[in-house]
């Protein structure tokens, strides 16, 4: 009998039983944080992943730029007025005089430019019906639509176009060079006679700004110093993506946009994008819009659908949904990421040091010939309240400050290295020391249940406040703000007065097999308890001293 309670005993001390209770925590505390910042989480993994992520596949256009654009310039000028009306023949979005326009910001810079020239939309739409359309798609690249008039209004891509052209103005080239240099957007209008696309004339060129999103060259740089790429892709030309990439930060001074920039992307090009990517090892994460996109969502490690623009099928495709489309937050969540993978590993450090020291109490007080130190009942109570409630509480713990200067983790890198044994079993060693010496030395002054009462109040005491040494800068790395996990302090200290009032509480103290303890050992026990979380403090205050000399050398 006694044996098979030693059994039990070791088995309940082995296992954490908070374990999976604190990973699904964390993950849904990082779900929540997310959707504050304004990314959708549909699949739960994807926050952990996300984390890892060494490359961001994102789309230029409304992602890192603002996509409200602005007619900036038009060719040939003195043709101004009949490009801005071939365009606003040729647009689906829908401007109102008064309040916000809706549609494709492209077409609604187009009909605001040609409003300022007196050329409504409304009128065309009434003088000259539409009697076919062409609509865009991003792997086509034009748009047309055929009026009442028998004219055919076209608009897209100039490469999308010249084939179609047999009049075209001199020094097209030239001025489509310039535009795009200058980091704008060129779209070609051209008008033609019939349904067909063909025989068109172009008619010239319009440029339209689309300003990099100002959080989005911090959220590049950010990502940069975490060792993350950016990769933008966009179906824009590439002296466009080139100039806006320069803006942004993307590419610097010197640096080749060979992988970087993809330029007149299609759908297809961006699943090439990722598999390229992916050969190399690298942790992908891809953004996308349009319905031709879900196949490289699905391929990414991390598909990121787009809430605003993006079509129900590529949200369904997706891991993730930015809700405000802005590339900043797709950084802002890869840091949410990585401080939720932070916090699991040193929460399952903090519950895994505490069953080691449990275990290696347990085994030993037997080879010592010692009567069980605990009963089983109370490793198990150790493990789900006294060690469980820190747990879920240093699992909620806010991001440490420095995730965003460290390289991703490796993708196939163990969440508990040599490192974290190290601590695992060094913390383990301490716990265990303390209370094997509680045990011990009240073996001989008091009888076997007060012994144990005290022992078990010095265990809880030592895991609940080695809690603030697990916390990834702990008590003395004042950077964190120590005190800043109020979840932690609020737990540490009920937990606490649970343990104080358990013996005296008489069925409680019955159920549990406890005697109340005086004052002075209730005191005795809580001081005990500082000797781990303070051990585990003065290391990392040498170790920061170390490191500091280190840093500093010949001083
Ligand atoms: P992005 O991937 O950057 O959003 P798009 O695929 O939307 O790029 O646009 C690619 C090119 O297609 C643009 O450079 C422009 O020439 C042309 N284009 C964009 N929007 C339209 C539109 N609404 N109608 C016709 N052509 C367009
Ligand atoms: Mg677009």
């Amino acid at each position: 009998m006694a044996l098979l309670l030693a059994a039990v005993a070791l088995a309940v001390a082995a296992v954490p039983e908070g374990l999976p209770t604190v990973v699904t925590l964390a993950l849904a505390v990082g779900v929540q944080r997310m959707v504050k910042g304004h990314v959708l989480v549909r699949r739960m993994q994807a926050v952990e992943t996300l984390g890892a992520a060494t490359v961001i596949c994102t789309d230029k256009t409304g992602t890192l730029t603002l996509g409200v654009m602005e007619v900036r310039e038009v060719w040939p000028p003195e043709a101004a007025h009949r490009v801005l009306e071939v365009a606003a023949a040729c647009c689906d979005a829908e401007l109102p005089v008064q309040g916000p326009g809706a549609g494709d910001p492209t077409e609604l810079a187009l009909l605001a430019a040609a409003r300022a020239r007196g050329v409504e939309r409304a009128d065309v739409e009434r003088e000259r019906p539409r009697v076919s359309e062409q609509p865009f798609d991003s792997d086509r690249r034009r748009m047309s639509v055929l009026r009442a008039d028998g004219v055919l209004y076209v608009k897209g891509a100039l490469e999308a176009l010249l084939p179609l052209c047999w009049q075209v103005p001199p020094g097209v080239t030239e001025a489509l060079a310039s535009l795009a240099g200058r980091a704008l957007r060129v779209l070609a209008v051209a008008e033609g006679r019939g349904p067909d696309e063909r025989d068109l004339t172009l008619v010239g060129l319009v440029g339209l700004a689309d300003p990099p999103r100002p959080e989005a060259v911090e959220a590049v740089r950010a990502a940069r110093e975490a060792g993350v790429r950016t990769v933008m892709i966009t179906g824009d030309h590439p002296a466009t993506a080139l100039a806006i990439a320069k803006e942004l930060g993307l590419l610097r001074e010197g640096e080749s946009p060979e992988g970087l920039v993809h330029a007149r992307a299609t759908a297809e090009q961006k699943l090439q994008i990722v598999r390229g990517w992916k050969a190399r090892g690298e942790v992908v994460a891809m953004t996308g819009d349009g319905v031709n996109d879900a196949p490289a969502l699905r391929e990414a490690h991390i598909g990121i659908a787009m809430g605003r623009t993006g079509a129900e099928v590529t949200r369904e495709a997706s891991d993730l949904i930015l809700t405000d489309d802005n590339f900043a937050s797709i950084v802002a969540a890869v840091r949410e990421g990585r401080g939720i993978y932070e916090n699991i590993r040193k929460t399952l450090v903090y519950l895994l040091a505490g069953n080691g020291g449990e275990l290696v109490l347990m085994l030993c007080a037997s080879l010592l010939g010692l009567p069980l130190p605990l009963l089983p009942l109370h490793l198990l109570w150790v493990n789900l309240v006294t060690d469980g409630l820190p747990a879920l509480a240093l699992v909620m713990d806010p991001v440490p400050p420095d995730v965003m200067r460290r390289p991703p983790r490796r993708p196939d890198e163990p969440m508990l290295g040599a490192r974290e044994w190290g601590a695992v079993l060094a913390t383990g060693l301490l716990d265990a020391c303390v209370t094997l010496g509680t045990f011990l030395w009240s073996m001989e002054r008091m009888p076997l249940e007060e012994a144990r009462t005290l022992t078990f109040t010095v265990l809880v005491s030592c895991q609940v406040l080695r809690a603030f040494a697990a916390r990834s800068g702990g008590l003395l790395h004042w950077e964190v703000g120590s005190f800043n996990n109020r979840p932690l302090l609020a737990v540490a200290a009920v937990t606490l007065a649970l343990q104080v009032a358990l013996p005296e509480v008489p069925l409680l103290a019955a159920f549990f097999s406890l005697v109340p303890l005086d004052a002075a050992h209730v005191a005795l026990a809580l001081g005990l308890g500082l000797i781990p979380v303070s051990v585990l403090e003065l290391r990392k205050l040498v170790l920061r001293g170390v490191g500091r000399a280190m840093a500093t050398p010949n001083g």
